[in-house]
């Protein structure tokens, strides 16, 4: 697996854009803003763009959804849960007064237990509802894409409208029992793994305890 990002936008929003070298298949997750650097990103990997996964549709994440789609009509995957979020973009966005293109309808839905693949690799889709009611992440190839979940010493705002912080304790338990050898990488920030943030950040290593006791 290859692994390429870009920090973009006014939220300095991590895109990750997951590529196959020898199959020459790429996806992104989560293209947030900035699209021409999004492609660039792509052309540099030299692979075919198969699709775009969303870990939540909090506008930071989907606004670069349509200038990638101009080059590269390919399908966006997102779970249903978070339509409304998607729906809001553009509205959300001129309350921030920030620049925004509303991306076309999602093309299909993704949930609990899916497998999705980009060439020969393979990543499970776990629903982890709490920063955003539909939100997913993807593991496989030793590393989890994880939207806004789990930061680098933080979490996800639980804060925000339809946010639940209750389905955030229960989502950061389950990422409490993943492998701690796991890459995370996240929607915001450095990359970190399982292991890192169970010995360091409190928002897991607490729910960790409270897990085990
Ligand atoms: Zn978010
Ligand atoms: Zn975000």
């Amino acid at each position: 697996m290859h692994v390429a990002t870009a920090t973009v936008g006014p939220f300095q929003e991590n895109s990750w854009l997951i590529v196959d070298p020898s199959a020459h298949r790429a996806v992104f997750v989560d293209p947030g803003d900035e699209p021409e650097v999004l492609l660039a990103l792509l052309e540099q990997s030299g692979a075919t763009l198969d699709a775009i996964w969303l870990t939540h549709a909090h506008l930071d994440h989907i606004g670069g959804i349509a200038g990638v789609r101009r080059r590269w009509p390919v399908p966006v995957l997102m779970h249903p849960l978070d339509q409304p979020l998607f729906e809001r973009g553009a509205s959300q966005a001129a309350r921030y007064g920030i620049p925004f293109e509303q991306p076309d309808p999602v093309d299909g839905e993704l949930s609990e237990g899916m497998r999705l693949t980009v060439g020969a690799l393979a990543f499970d889709v776990l629903h982890v509802p709490g920063h955003a009611p539909g939100h997913v992440i993807f593991v496989g190839e030793g590393a989890i894409f994880g939207g806004d979940l789990l930061f680098a010493g933080s979490i996800g705002r639980t804060d925000l409208p339809g946010c639940d912080p209750e389905a955030m304790q229960r989502s950061l338990e389950r990422m409490a029992t993943l492998p701690p050898e796991l890459a995370v990488h996240p929607g915001h920030g450095p990359s970190t793994t399982i292991g890192e943030e169970l010995r360091s950040n409190p928002f897991l290593n607490g729910v960790a305890r409270v897990k085990r006791a």
